[in-house]
């Protein structure tokens, strides 16, 4: 029989296109026939200039922008006689959200990712998420924003991109849990006494896989399953209490989804953030793309293990922010982001980080909604000072 052309979409536009998750996605693009298939609307980077040129000429974009409006005048220069309009700053940002794609990936990382993804989602673009913060500081205004735009929101993070695949549409009430898998990070068998000692450049070294910092380091901490844990809340609709992780050493199942009958649907995959890349490209359906194959034979063993919470406390700080419910999530995310720059630079310790969220978390428990962005950027602002605040006591106590 002959099958169907997919229907992929056509007008792309990829936010933070020199990233991790964003070299990846311009290879799947690729992959997938780039621009003889896809028209490339604009794409976003910060400072590796020299890479964002050279994909804006391969792939043929209509837009270029660098978030730091320093590094304009050495994107026009490198793109000088393409025809590729040049913009920066957070105005170039809300130009690259505004262009006609339908497809935009959202994977510029942190709070500064908020605002051109909002821009996408409110004018009905469908949007692959791989940006956190949307979710965790502002699940309630982004969910809004995507329902009322009208747009379809893919997960890209590999774990909600399994349980996206996992979940039936026609069975969602029928749904018993989510189990979030996690590789437990380089730290996974470590004593909190051994932890109390790492250095950033331990703690980024990633047994399975390759990721920005920010990722790397929250693996380690498991403050990035703890993230998750929020995203797939807002995701999904659940409960904190349907909500589980489980430690998974090898990153082969990437999640799963319980059903009231006892049954259990799980996606497998290399751990290759492609395969979710392109799930979101191609959804409903599926493109070709070369990643390494399974081979059950080699893989041999899957192992499972409960987490342990007194060495990871992320993970009971993301339930206690789920619990609490409204501007917990931004708090718990800008904590986080606070801290973990701090112990980048070596100015507090790898187990301050959750100490410090906890601090502020517990500060800033007041009930407060996070029902607009305003709610958000304010819960965002204060607990980034109260984390400041924390830092600067502990290093003038050490
Ligand atoms: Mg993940």
């Amino acid at each position: 029989m002959q099958q169907p052309e997919p229907t992929f979409p056509h007008r792309l536009t990829v936010l933070g296109s020199t990233g991790s998750i964003g070299t990846s996605t311009v290879d799947v693009i690729n992959q997938l026939g780039g621009r003889d298939r896809f028209e490339v609307m604009a794409l976003t980077g910060a400072g590796n200039i020299a890479l964002l040129a050279e994909q804006a000429r391969a792939l043929g974009a209509k837009l270029a922008v660098t978030s730091q409006d320093d590094n304009y005048q050495e994107l026009r220069e490198a793109l000088a006689g393409t025809g590729i309009d040049v913009a920066s700053g957070r105005s170039g940002l809300r130009e690259a959200a505004s262009m006609s794609a339908d497809w935009v990936m959202a994977a510029i990382a942190g709070t500064p990712g908020l605002e051109p993804t909002l821009i996408a989602a409110q004018r009905g673009a469908n949007i692959a998420l791989a940006n956190k913060e949307c979710l965790v500081s502002a699940g309630d205004v982004f969910i809004r924003t995507v329902a009322e735009g009208g747009g379809t929101l893919i997960p890209v993070d590999s774990e909600h991109s399994a349980i996206f695949q996992c979940l039936e549409p026609a069975n969602k009430a029928n749904v018993e849990r989510i189990v979030l898998t996690a590789s437990g990070g380089p730290f996974r068998t470590f004593t909190r006494e051994q932890m109390a000692g790492v250095t950033a450049d331990i703690a980024r070294a990633h047994p399975n896989w390759s990721m920005g910092l920010k990722v790397s380091i929250g693996s380690a901490s498991m403050f990035n399953k703890a993230l998750e844990m929020i995203e797939a809340k807002y995701l999904f609709d659940l409960r904190p209490d349907q909500i589980e992780v489980i430690i998974h050493p090898q990153s082969i199942i990437h999640s799963m989804v319980a059903y009231t009958d006892g049954s259990v649907i799980a996606q497998l995959g290399c751990p290759d953030m492609r395969t979710a890349i392109a799930y979101a490209l191609t959804y409903p359906s599926r493109g070709e793309i070369d990643v390494e194959r399974l081979d059950f034979a080699k893989l041999a063993r899957l192992d499972f293990e409960a987490p342990d919470e007194s060495r990871f406390p992320a993970l009971r700080l993301a339930r206690t922010a789920l619990e609490r419910g409204g501007a917990q999530g931004a708090v718990l995310n800008a904590a986080d982001e606070t801290a973990f720059h701090a112990f980048v630079e070596g100015r507090i310790g790898f187990l301050d980080m959750a100490d410090i969220v906890e601090t502020v978390m517990d500060r800033i428990n007041d009930g407060r909604s996070a029902e607009t962005i305003e709610d958000v950027l304010a819960a965002d602002a204060q607990a980034r000072q109260y984390a400041d605040d924390v830092i600067q006591r502990m290093q003038q106590a050490a």
